[in-house]
């Protein structure tokens, strides 16, 4: 069975290199018919946060991330991290280093004036504990290889190997008896039963340092079979650059809230970055399941491309529900329009959606382009409508008035062929007469087709806003 983990520390926002890496964790569960897991990681009691946990459940649960198991918090299995700690020791595997922190400092200080890499050097490895002073505080460290190098043939970055002189003995626990994140991360990992252990790459080297755990614990009781690694490139900017806030290193909230963007097209978008199928650009979560495999997974850093996640939520939101695009967009209408009563207008909205989101790339486009319908006469007119409304203009919406006030038949089709046949009496082409209609009805020189927006604003509105306009 294959079991996977999204192990966020909550110490910020959900940001998207993160979601990515749930999307993939994810993903890989669910192509192999094996258990999502979430492991919250709030070990750092003083910079892990409840609004942060909070926005991390939250932003999963927009993406449609969903897991097998109720989350398990790293912070309350600090006694079962330490009793692992004490196996370790017991078993040799470990050991208790006395050395205070003014020793260490002069350690380093001597490695740094040698120019040597700044790492503990085992000076209580093969001591005797009964040296240490009575009661003095200590630490326990692991006691890893000397001899030979690790190898671990990493699921993307293929085979990668360190010399385990390298390794230095850390610490396991802490003096105040807290486990370090490195012992705890193996240990829940174990535990949970994870079998693939999928994240950035910045993660790699402590693979190297997580791994004699496992062997050691492997060794003393059985069971503890190193999981499969994949260390996935860091998402980079468009220009190449580390990511920033100005790259689209914010929260996943700020994609939803600040972009308006639809989650279905983030995760597409998402998943492209990284991971791809031939030339396939749009894959369903059905297919994303059916072809996620981390061979695909490519190992150079990808970019981060806000206009081709623009224009993606653009594809996604033209193939939404009607009525959910109403729903998404109606705090957004609300916000901007006071004449927008959600009760009142939701069903309008959604009889408009057809011809709006085909318009609108985000949720912030889409509610602009539908303030028109709800707007109270006398209707804002923006400056291109105004040009369009001329002597000439006002005069044929006069015409045009004077028609349709005689026409009772509503429909889409039939305004259609009315307009065609007046404009064509008149001598003119039907975009003479659209464009001056369309400023009067909508207050804008652009918006949906306009036998559409007749339709939409209906018989009474239609002719009061043309009205208004004409002379
Ligand atoms: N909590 C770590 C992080 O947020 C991830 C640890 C892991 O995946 O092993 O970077």
């Amino acid at each position: 069975l294959v079991v996977t983990r999204f192990a966020p520390s909550p110490t910020g926002f959900l940001h998207i290199g993160g979601a990515r890496t749930a999307l993939f964790n994810w993903l890989f569960a669910r192509h192999h018919g094996g258990k999502a897991l979430l492991r919250i990681e709030d070990t750092d009691r003083a910079r892990s946060t409840e609004a942060a946990i909070d926005a991390i459940l939250d932003g999963l649960n927009w993406l449609g991330l969903d897991y097998d198991e109720p989350p398990v918090f790293q912070s309350q299995r600090a006694e079962r991290h330490a009793a692992v700690a004490y196996e370790l020791l017991s078993a040799g595997h470990a050991y208790k280093c006395f050395a205070t922190s003014d020793e260490l400092d002069a350690m380093r200080a001597e490695q740094r004036e040698k120019k040597q890499p700044m790492r503990y050097d085992g000076r209580w490895r093969d001591r005797d504990p009964a040296e240490a002073p009575e009661g003095a505080p200590y630490v326990i460290r692991l006691k890893t290889p000397v001899e030979g190098e690790t190898v671990i043939d990493d699921a993307v970055q293929g085979t990668v190997r360190v010399k385990n002189v390298e390794i230095d003995d850390y610490i396991l626990l802490r003096s105040d008896g807290t486990p370090t994140y490195m012992l705890a991360v193996v240990v829940d990992d174990h535990d949970m039963g994870v079998t693939h252990v999928i994240r950035g790459d910045d993660h790699l080297n402590n693979a190297f340092r997580q791994l004699p755990i496992y062997r050691a614990m492997e060794a003393i009781e059985g069971g503890w079979e190193q999981p499969v690694y994949a260390h996935i490139p860091l998402i980079h900017g468009a220009d190449g650059a580390k990511l920033s806030k100005r790259h689209g290193a914010m929260g996943v909230d700020a994609y939803r809230d600040e972009l308006g963007l639809l989650p279905e097209a983030v995760n597409n978008y998402l998943l492209r970055l990284g991971w791809g199928h031939g030339d396939q650009e749009i894959f369903t979560r059905e297919e994303a399941i059916a072809l996620f495999d981390l061979s695909a997974v490519g190992k150079s850093p990808s970019r981060f491309d806000f206009k081709k996640l623009a224009n993606m939520n653009g594809l996604y939101m033209r193939e939404a529900d009607d009525a959910r695009l109403a729903g998404l967009a109606a705090p957004r209408i609300a916000a901007l329009e006071p004449g927008f009563d959600a009760t009142r207008d939701i069903a309008l909205l959604t009889d408009a959606m057809p011809s709006l989101k085909a318009r609108a790339k985000n949720l912030d486009e889409l509610a602009a382009g539908a303030l028109f319908l709800f707007r109270n006469r006398p209707l804002p007119m923006d400056e291109k409508a105004m040009s369009l409304l001329d002597e000439g203009a006002r005069s044929l919406l006069a015409d045009i008035l004077r028609e349709l006030d005689a026409y009772d038949d509503w429909s889409s089709g039939s305004l259609e062929e009315h307009l065609k046949t007046m404009a064509e009496a008149r001598g003119l082409g039907l975009g003479k007469l659209a464009q001056p209609l369309r400023a009067a009805l909508t207050g804008q020189a652009t918006s949906p087709g306009i036998f559409d927006v007749l339709v939409l604003l209906g018989r009474d509105e239609s002719l009061a806003r043309i009205a208004a306009q004409a002379e």
